[in-house]
């Protein structure tokens, strides 16, 4: 796995002063390496039965469909508010730099329906509460949440449901 967070850059003072951000566009824009961590996490899933994938906007989009792509399941979006098109279910919460408002469509999962949720990175779990919120209340049943990394020192895993977190990459 060294390769693969070696080549995640380092970003100091964004957004803002004194955040150390980690930009993976680094590793996405490498082909090898892109293919690489999509398989190594798909390869986790591959056989369980998984009728939907949640991304998480934006960079969870890009996991979160070729995931989906790879194990049959449909992609659910998760989108910053007025951007879906049809009913939602919204949530606000508290984020590591402020706060934020998550949407879903009501529709877009059915009870019952097992749920990978799929996102770039795990900082407080703020984020990734708010969605296991969202899919709770639509009734989905929750298969894990996965990131490509994790901020082991943020400790974003508490927030999440237990024994339900994994992340590929560890910081
Ligand atoms: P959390 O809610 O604090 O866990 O923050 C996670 C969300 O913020 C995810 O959707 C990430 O895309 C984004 N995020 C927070 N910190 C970083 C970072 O250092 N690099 C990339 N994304 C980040």
């Amino acid at each position: 796995m060294e390769d693969l967070k070696s080549i995640i850059r380092d970003v100091p003072d964004f957004p803002k002063k004194g955040i150390l951000f980690k930009d993976i566009t680094t590793l996405l824009a490498d082909a090898k390496s892109f293919q690489r961590m999509v398989d190594l996490l798909a390869n986790r899933y591959i056989g369980e039965k998984i009728d939907k994938v949640v991304g998480v906007e934006a960079r969870g989009f890009i996991i979160g469909a070729a995931l989906a792509y790879k194990l049959g399941a449909g992609i659910v979006l998760v989108r910053k508010p007025g951007k879906l098109p049809s009913e939602t279910f919204r949530k606000s919460y508290a984020l590591e730099y402020g706060t934020d408002t998550l949407e879903i469509h009501t529709d877009a999962i059915q009870k019952g329906e097992r749920v990978l949720i799929a996102d770039d990175l795990l900082a407080t779990g703020g984020t990734m509460a708010a969605v296991v919120d969202m899919v709770n209340e639509l009734g989905g049943e929750i298969f894990e949440c996965c990131f490509m990394a994790e901020l082991e020192f943020l400790e974003g895993k508490k927030r999440l449901p237990e024994g339900k977190t994994f992340s590929l990459l560890k910081f």
